[in-house]
């Protein structure tokens, strides 16, 4: 198949997918927004990392979030270390309506591809958009056990993580290992990010 034709339907995928009205009295712009504070782990979840993810200027995420604080479907926390960061997790309201997702076909039609394609089509995609994202300039997004900046001791010690992240000197607990992360690098020899890129 042409290669033109296979990126028009990756496209017209993703625009379908994503629907095309209100769907739990939610935009599909607004999906897209509950969709990544949900998978984004905890130095990801800023409206800053949320704009460089979705390719929009910070002032359009920004108010786009507000709405969603407003409408109680965020919560919006002030950073611990720097007062002028906020962090932002779901609410129950959120996660109590997260099953109506319009993506949700999506993953249905995925869930029937058979272990091997969907391995194969998976990586395919993951080359893909890695290729996309150096070629266009954007941030890549990526989960811990990929990342340049993962530390495993490999043994679990009482009361302690077994893992960490050498980029912003922090214990990783288990179920943060498949959470995106805005400071994800794929590659060792990749040029040094500033720790917080993202986080305000
Ligand atoms: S190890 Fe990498 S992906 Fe995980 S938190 Fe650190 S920078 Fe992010």
């Amino acid at each position: 198949m042409d290669s033109r034709v296979i990126a028009e339907l990756i496209l017209h995928l993703g625009r379908i997918a994503s629907g095309d009205g209100l769907v739990a009295g939610l935009t599909p712009g607004q999906w897209a927004i509950l969709r990544y504070f949900t998978r984004a782990n905890r130095f990801s979840r800023t409206p800053s990392a949320f704009a460089a993810f979705h390719g929009t200027t910070r002032g359009t995420a920004s108010q786009a979030i507000k709405s969603l604080v407003a409408q109680g479907f965020l919560m919006q926390t002030q950073s611990e270390t720097d007062g002028r960061s906020v962090r932002l997790d779901l609410t129950d309201k959120a996660r109590a309506i997260i099953a109506n997702d319009p993506i949700e076909a999506l993953v249905r039609a995925t869930d029937a591809l058979p272990p091997g394609v969907r391995g194969a089509f998976s990586h395919t995609l993951q080359r893909v958009l890695g290729q996309v994202v150096l070629e266009t300039g954007k941030p890549l997004f990526g989960t811990c056990e990929n990342c340049a900046h993962f530390e495993d001791d490999g043994c679990c010690k009482d009361g302690l993580a077994a893992y960490g992240c050498g980029f912003l000197n922090e214990p990783l607990m288990d179920e943060e290992l498949d959470q995106l992360c805005v400071n994800f690098a794929s590659d060792r020899s990749g040029p040094p990010r500033t720790p917080g890129v993202g986080v305000t």
